[in-house]
Order: C-alpha cells, then structure tokens, then sequence
C-alpha cells in the first residue's frame, strides 16, 4: 500500500512528551515539515527556549541548541552572524519570550537580525505550572490571578507582535494560530514565508501562533481550541501585521503558498 502520510524527515522517531492537545506537537510537526519541504533541514539550527518545548532537541533531526531562558534572540544574533550561509530559527514560548526576554527580543528585532522566531503564545507558564504571562488575557484564571487578570493588578495583555512591528529592523511579521485545521495550513505557510525572508537575507521576521494549553488552562483539549478561537483571538487578533515586502510576487497573507 502506497504510504500517504508518515514522518517527516525533520522529527526524529522518538514520542512527543507534551500534553493531549498540546499546540507544540503541532508546531514541531510544521516546523519539521517547512524545513523538508523547503530542502532546509540540513542547513537549519534552532533554538529552544526554556519552557514546555525545552525539549526540542530530543525530536528535531537537525541541529538544536539550548540557550537559557529569554536569551534565545541574542544566541541566534551570535550564530547568525558567524554562521550567516545557516537558517537561524528560534522557538519561544511567551514566558521566554514576552516575559524574561522582552529585552532581547526588541534589539534583536530593531537590530533587523536575519533570523525567525516562532513565537508560541499560549498565554500562561505551562511548565511551571501556570502562572501568570505577559499575554495572559484579562479576567484570564491562573494559578497566581485566582480570581481572574485585572489591569489594576496586573496590566493588560501584552501584544508583542504589534509592539515589534514598530520597529524599523523589521521584515515580516504575522499571527496565527492552530484552532482549527485551516489555521493550521495558514501557520505553515506564514512560517515558510518568514523562512524564505531570511533565505534571501530580507531581515527579522517572526510567526507568532495562539496555541492550545489545555492542561494549564484546566481545560479539556476541545475547550481550549474553542478558548483561541473565541477568546485570545478578540485580544491577539489574527494576521499579518508588517510585510515590508507585500509585492513580491506568491506573497500573500496566508505566506503565499495555498497547497
Ligand atoms: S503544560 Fe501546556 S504548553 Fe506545556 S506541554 Fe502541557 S499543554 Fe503543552
């Protein structure tokens, strides 16, 4: 019988240890998927943050590389520039990345970096055991807002995307999510496009994806699509939110690929 589905070159043969309905298992699979079909495997190194996708390098068949947490920005600067024939892409959760790494992030995107981020906002510390993020949404429970995020307590959700498109080092930005099955098709194809800006040497770009966490959020994995699609997506609304290059021919919002 003639396999139509299977693994892609890009995850090696070993068991996701995220939870039932996690967004990163989605993620990996993308990720490894973009870079085989892009013929980039071989040339790529990622960086995994601190957090639930700490363990990165134990499924993805390339080169990984650990960076302490909220660092990963200034780690894939470093490995860039001394390696800039190599695809640089950086994984980070929003604890890494919109908490710890707030700093690094900006100058590293002001700065114009030829790297990507994948940007997974799901809007908590999951591995820690759910506490409060930047981007947790208000009146959002966590286990240190019992009672719900309040402005007054807390601040408002922070929308790092719209933040960074302000900056002039900036190529391409969007945001997706994987709620349902044609998001997911849309988050492939962005995070090919942010790839292929830095192949051709076009600057920062960055996907940020809404991602599912049922086991923090308390919720079952049906409940929590149903939470990004009906609830982060009034706060962290989907789209592409810079494209410095909007003309080029096969770019469009959905990353210009529409297999
Ligand atoms: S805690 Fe949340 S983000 Fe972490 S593996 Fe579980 S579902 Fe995924």
């Amino acid at each position: 019988m003639k396999q139509v589905f299977g693994r892609p070159q890009g995850l090696k043969d070993a068991p996701f240890r995220f939870c039932p309905g996690c967004g990163h298992s989605i993620l990996h699979r993308l990720v490894a998927e973009c870079l085989d079909e892009m013929e980039l495997r071989e040339l790529t190194i990622a960086i995994a943050p601190v957090g639930c996708a700490v363990f990165a390098y134990d499924y993805f068949n390339f080169d990984v590389i650990e960076i302490p947490h909220g660092r990963p920005p200034a780690a894939a600067t470093g490995i860039k520039r001394m390696l800039p024939d190599r695809v640089v892409l950086s994984y980070q959760g929003d604890g890494d990345l919109a908490a710890i790494g707030t700093a690094e992030i900006i100058h590293a995107a002001n700065r114009g970096e030829n790297i990507t981020v994948l940007f997974v906002n799901n809007g908590i510390y999951g591995m820690t055991g759910g506490q409060l993020a930047p981007t947790t949404l208000t009146g959002q429970k966590t286990t240190t807002t019992p009672g719900g995020r309040t402005p007054a307590d807390a601040g408002h959700p922070l929308r790092v995307s719209e933040l960074l498109a302000q900056l002039d080092g900036v190529s391409f930005i969007a945001r997706s999510a994987v709620d349902s099955a044609a998001n997911v098709i849309k988050t492939k194809n962005l995070l090919k496009k942010a790839l292929r800006y830095q192949v051709e040497g076009k600057g920062f770009s960055m996907v940020e994806v809404l991602s599912p966490c049922p086991t923090s959020w308390k919720m079952s994995p049906e409940d929590a699509l149903r939470w990004v699609a009906e609830d982060m997506q009034k706060t962290f609304p989907l789209g592409t939110l810079k494209d410095i290059y909007p003309e080029t021919p096969g770019n469009g919002d959905n990353g210009g690929d529409d297999e």
